[in-house]
């Protein structure tokens, strides 16, 4: 790697990690360029809400100077947590007892963005800018090539572009493989006035019920719900799990087939809401992601361990790796060895908070009867048990009271809903 007083740094791809990564460095007064694919921010919306823990999101948050933006622009998490039955039986519902000073903050993916992509010096993202490739010119440092015809040359290359990124093959990493789980993804918008069935079924925070490779997840975001419906096979089978990409209609009359043994008051999830389905396939990379120490590149987020969004926690760790390679790179006499320091506390770290997780596809097997299937849930930490260890659990193997009927009306309020 070439030894230069003032490196030049550039980060591929304007997500969490890539701008928190920018961040940092320029609070360390160093130089970078960020390269970005879409053509400006808010090109796209980014979609559905995200959980900050302490020890991750906010935490990066907190090296990144944004703390203050971030308590004005999120809201702290609902913990409730319920589990069905198939059947529609009410098995667990869970309260939390006091308020969990771990709790994490909830933010919209477009707000963070925002939040993320402002705080950065004006011109530091290059937008519209898709890398095409990276060339390795034997010396550590890199041409960069992108599809308006440009390029740049670089010390270091810091692979931030996401699940399919183009960076990673510099580094002989492997591909993602579908994980054999298939979300599809729908809104119910203001849920307490349109959808008061689905708000009772719900309740304060999240509802699962799995079984039979199948499974409905349904998160209450303030007003909204969002529901996943769970589709899963074995890893690597059909990553549309079966359903052509058609209309709303389509996709519902498909899903209702294919969850006939559910409970009708769990299929409100398919029938009820606001649509469009948004078809989400799972890939995974495998765990542990490691590669050899290569010059002048690393990788970042998705880029470096694509892993299982049932943690809940992919946002989070992208977001920290950032805030950690640019602290690591504010001494850059070495920035080599800065580099290395960094990937062997992101494994470690990505080690440790992976440890025992179940993987997607198994928890999806067994039904919510089994309540291993909460454990599963737990080991995997998906966002249903990262609040610690407060839960009260009020209700336990017994039916839940038939659920407000859906009628329409509006400003019903939901009852039960707390
Ligand atoms: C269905 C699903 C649900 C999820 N739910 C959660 C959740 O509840 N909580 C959570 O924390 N995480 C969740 N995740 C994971 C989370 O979305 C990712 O871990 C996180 O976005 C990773 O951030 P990143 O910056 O590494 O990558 P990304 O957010 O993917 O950002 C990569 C950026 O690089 C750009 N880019 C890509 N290729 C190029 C290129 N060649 N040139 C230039 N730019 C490029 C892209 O446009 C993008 O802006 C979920 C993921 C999925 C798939």
């Amino acid at each position: 790697m070439t030894s230069r007083s003032a490196p030049r740094i550039a980060v591929i791809g304007a997500g969490p990690a890539g701008l928190v990564c920018a961040r940092v460095l320029q609070l360390h007064g160093i130089e970078v360029t960020v390269y970005e694919s879409d053509t400006a921010a808010g090109f796209r919306e980014r979609g559905g809400i995200v959980d900050l823990h302490a020890d991750l999101g906010q935490r990066a948050l907190r090296e990144a100077g944004l703390t203050a933006e971030l308590h004005a622009a999120a809201s702290p998490s609902e913990p409730g947590r319920r589990m069905f039955t198939p059947q529609g039986e009410l098995v667990v519902d869970d309260e939390f007892d006091e308020p969990d000073e771990s709790a994490p903050s909830v933010i919209g993916r477009d707000r963070l963005h925002a939040l993320l992509a402002a705080s950065l010096e004006p011109g530091t993202v290059r937008w519209g800018h898709r890398l095409l490739s990276a060339t390795p010119d034997g010396d550590g440092t890199h041409r960069l090539e992108f599809d308006d015809g440009s390029a740049a040359e670089t010390d270091l290359v810091i692979g931030a572009d996401g699940a399919w990124s183009t960076v990673r093959p510099l580094v002989r990493a492997a591909i993602p493989v579908h994980s054999g789980v298939t979300f599809f993804e729908a809104w119910f918008h203001d849920v307490d006035r349109d959808h008061p069935a689905v708000a009772e079924l719900v309740g304060s925070g999240r509802m699962f019920a799995t079984g039979d490779g199948k499974g409905l997840i349904g998160r209450r975001d303030g007003e909204h719900i969002r529901a996943r419906i769970v589709l899963s096979e074995e890893p690597g089978r059909r990553r549309t799990a079966g359903i052509a990409p058609a209309g709303t209609a389509a996709v519902r009359a498909e899903l209702l087939k294919r969850f006939t043994g559910y409970h009708e008051r769990l299929r409100v999830l398919i029938t009820d809401n606001d649509g469009p389905y948004v078809h989400r396939p799972v890939y995974v990379l495998p765990q542990p992601h490691t590669w050899p120490r290569t010059p002048g590149v690393t990788l970042l987020g998705d880029a470096a361990h694509l892993g299982s969004p049932f943690r809940g926690d992919g946002t989070g760790h992208a977001m920290l790796d950032g805030a950690e390679l640019a602290r690591r790179l504010a001494r850059p006499d070495d920035l080599g060895r800065a580099v290395a320091v960094y990937e062997t506390a992101m494994r470690a770290r990505r080690a440790r908070n992976h440890a025992g997780g179940a993987t997607p596809a198994r928890i999806f097997r067994r039904t919510s009867r089994d309540r291993s299937v909460l454990t599963d849930f737990d080991t995997a930490g998906y966002d249903l048990g990262r609040h610690g260890s407060g839960f009260r659990t009020v209700q336990v193997n017994r039916t839940r009271p038939p659920v407000v009927e859906h009628n329409g009306g509006r400003g019903t309020p939901a009852a039960g809903v707390r």
